[in-house]
């Protein structure tokens, strides 16, 4: 990685973990806040690269990156030694033209799904989670339910809703890819079946690529079944790797151990190949960068994309005076994980939807990308060509 993309990568990762201050009320552009997924983050572009960055938590008050409008723009400022130092053009997502329509049903179309990053579009089909429910259960750093409770949302998005949605947001704002993720319901499919009816509404209406987000069924029976509906990448997300913390962070989902993940990332591999099975790690939350890397590295083994995050907290959670993660702890992961996942050949760029391909929460592709450029590209890529059993 050359010096240039080196610092433009940090600022990155200092932006995603600190935030960044709106200076002015018209600088309050698009933004979604509550719910699951980066509730209080808003999508920007720095140098042509978009990225999730908490605005809205408490924490970004806190940050020294502010946004200034000045005469060539609005710039990211930095305060430093009693100076103003401008550090890049920052441009917002501009308000998506779905955010004007209405459903067939009377429903707004912002109740239903919400742009993420550049062209992604996101809904979380069931609002509500058995885990959420239980205050001894519950995951401390989730918000699923706030935006239910505000009434920003709904509780189910049925397919016809999701598919009514994902056509016009093709239509209207050239989305690329969708991921649907779902609260755990009271069932043995943990959220497989409700996933399955939605992508069959979505592909009947639209030529997307979907990514589906939940537990692990008990029965590996599923992962067929959703292939078979029309769903092309499958995340499971471990959030936590060490036994202990999960059950003190999320003590109802700590319920599916790690063997039991390892088992259905292998049962899922099988089914929809090797990169399009992923998982979602909160770095921040306690584990230690080792074990982080420990387990992601065994995770590339089966051919499961790890895609990291720093985690930043969301107002109103157990966990919203939680500090977030340094940016050079999040290099310490980030920086080795990019080189394994460029020397496996297993990259964010191959994954066919959601969260992995966006990208939009982490700075790990950024580590894969600048390994593919040709001035840095030192030898080829090991090509994986083992399977995933
Ligand atoms: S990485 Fe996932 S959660 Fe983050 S902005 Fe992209 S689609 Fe949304």
């Amino acid at each position: 990685m050359n010096a240039s993309t080196e610092s433009q990568q940090h600022l990155l990762t200092e932006l995603q973990t600190r935030g960044l201050r709106l200076t002015h009320p018209d600088q309050r552009h698009v933004s979604r806040r509550g719910g699951a997924g980066p509730s209080d983050h808003q999508a920007v572009t720095i140098n042509g690269t978009t990225l999730m960055v908490p605005i809205y938590s408490e924490s970004a008050w806190e940050s020294p990156f502010a946004v200034a409008s000045l005469e060539q723009g609005e710039q990211i400022i930095r305060q430093q030694d009693g100076q103003q130092i401008t550090l890049a053009d920052v441009t917002f997502a501009s308000s998506p033209g779905i955010y004007s329509g209405v459903t067939a049903d009377g429903i707004p179309y912002s109740q239903i799904a919400t742009l993420h990053s550049r062209d992604v579009l996101a809904t979380t089909v069931l609002q509500t989670c058995i885990r959420y429910e239980s205050r001894r259960k519950a995951c401390k750093f989730c918000s699923i339910g706030q935006s239910l409770q505000a009434g920003r949302t709904i509780a189910h998005k049925t397919p016809q809703q999701l598919a009514e949605v994902a056509k016009a947001a093709v239509e209207l704002d050239g989305v690329k890819h969708m991921v649907m993720t779902t609260g755990t319901p009271a069932t043995a499919d943990r959220g497989a079946s409700v996933l399955c009816d939605s992508a069959r509404a979505i592909k009947a209406a639209v030529d997307l690529p979907i990514q589906g987000q939940c537990e692990p069924p008990d029965d590996p029976a599923w992962y067929q079944r959703m292939k078979d509906a029309g769903i092309d990448s499958l995340g499971m997300h471990l959030e936590v790797v060490t036994p202990e913390l999960r059950q003190r962070i999320m003590p109802g989902k700590a319920e599916i151990n790690l063997t039991q993940y390892m088992q259905a990332f292998k049962d899922a591999v099988a089914v929809f190949g090797r990169g399009q099975v992923s998982t979602y790690i909160l770095a921040g939350l306690g584990d230690s960068a080792n074990a982080i890397l420990d387990i992601s590295y065994r995770l590339i083994e089966i051919g499961v994309y790890p895609f990291v995050v720093p985690f930043v907290p969301i107002r109103g959670t157990p966990m919203e005076d939680h500090t977030p993660p340094s940016a050079e702890f999040m290099e310490s992961i980030l920086k080795p994980l990019g080189q394994r996942l460029y020397q496996s050949n297993l990259l964010a760029a191959d994954i066919k939807a959601g969260c992995g391909r966006c990208g939009a929460c982490s700075t790990l592709s950024g580590y894969e990308q600048a390994l593919l450029q040709p001035a840095t590209v030192a030898a080829q890529p090991l090509l994986f060509s083992g399977t995933c059993s």
